[in-house]
């Protein structure tokens, strides 16, 4: 069966946004979504309506307006302790521009991290220039979201400019979309995990594939994601592990299966290779208890 494709907010972020750039879906975290550009446009993007189509995208105001109000209402929420800067990608602006929305958002007490998502590490890495790498550093603590999806994009150059960021003291992290034909079995995302933490950056999440017009060939099912996962926790550094997750309009929601269930009062854990353990509680006698019969 196939859905129709939502590209008009296919997240339900709209609800949330309470300015023309802030989205306030969690109580203590908002983005900023400050520009519609970005280095590539991704076939698979869930915010293309925003990137691609102009008069549908969240600036009906236009891009260049005023960004006082979205400020004003980070200032005027003190709960707000993290601020992602995304869009489009921040890096389309050049770093004077960047530095400027950095230091207006340092003059916020509350606002504890702030984090910039962009693939230009990826896409474009040039542009992650050691001046840039030096301004970022003025305004720590700053975190970094990239979007590698396959290991073949994790060229020496990218390796390098994501360096260049870690050396700055810019904790890097990698968000991946799971797309069939791409990345979607375990070899392949063996081979991007271990090669990201060998450049020191931090698998974070692996997007389950949103319905987004043109995108159906590259959609796997959960089922899939989830051999996926499992073939891959327990088996390779627990770093190497993102969180498998679809976004929703009720935010994001974890996939994977649990490695525990209750049967008959009785706990079973189940085992990265499959064994599993039948106890009473989650007590340490139990823990270290010999292996049980495996039961169906
Ligand atoms: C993903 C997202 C965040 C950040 O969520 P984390 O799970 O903390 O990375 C914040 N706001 C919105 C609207 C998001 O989509
Ligand atoms: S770079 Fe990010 S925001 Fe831009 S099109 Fe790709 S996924 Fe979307």
């Amino acid at each position: 069966m196939t859905h129709a494709n939502s590209d008009v907010d296919p997240v339900g972020d709209m609800q949330y946004r309470k300015t023309n750039r802030v989205v306030h879906k969690y109580h203590d975290r908002v983005i900023m979504l400050v520009t519609q550009n970005c280095p590539v446009y991704c076939r698979h993007c869930t915010r293309k309506f925003h990137t691609t189509e102009k008069q549908q995208s969240y600036f009906a105001e236009g891009e260049g307006s005023s960004y006082d109000a979205d400020f004003e209402y980070i200032a005027a929420h003190p709960e707000i302790r993290d601020v992602l800067l995304t869009g489009g990608d921040p890096l389309t602006y050049n770093d004077r521009r960047i530095e400027q929305i950095l230091a207006r958002l340092r003059d916020i007490p509350h606002v504890e991290i702030i984090r910039i998502g962009s693939r230009y590490p990826v896409l474009l890495p040039q542009r992650i220039t050691d001046d840039f790498c030096a301004m970022l550093e003025r305004y720590h603590p700053v975190w970094f979201s990239t979007h590698f999806n396959h290991p073949s994009e994790i060229t020496a150059e990218a390796a390098a400019a994501c360096d260049r960021l870690l050396r700055a003291g810019v904790p890097v992290q990698n968000q991946t979309v799971l797309l069939k034909g791409i990345n979607d079995d375990v070899e392949t995302m063996r081979a991007l995990l271990c090669r990201l933490l060998e450049i020191r950056v931090k698998p974070y999440y692996l997007y389950h594939c949103d319905n987004v017009s043109g995108v159906s060939h590259f959609m796997t099912d959960i089922e899939r994601g989830n051999a996926i996962m499992e073939a891959l926790t327990g088996h390779i550094s627990g770093y190497a592990i993102p969180r498998y997750i679809v976004t929703t309009k009720l935010g994001k929601i974890p996939l994977e299966k649990s490695y525990v269930t209750q049967k008959d009062g009785k706990i079973i854990l189940r085992s990265h290779t499959g064994q599993t353990m039948t106890i009473n509680a989650l007590d340490d006698v139990a823990l270290q208890a010999e292996v049980l019969p495996q039961h169906d």
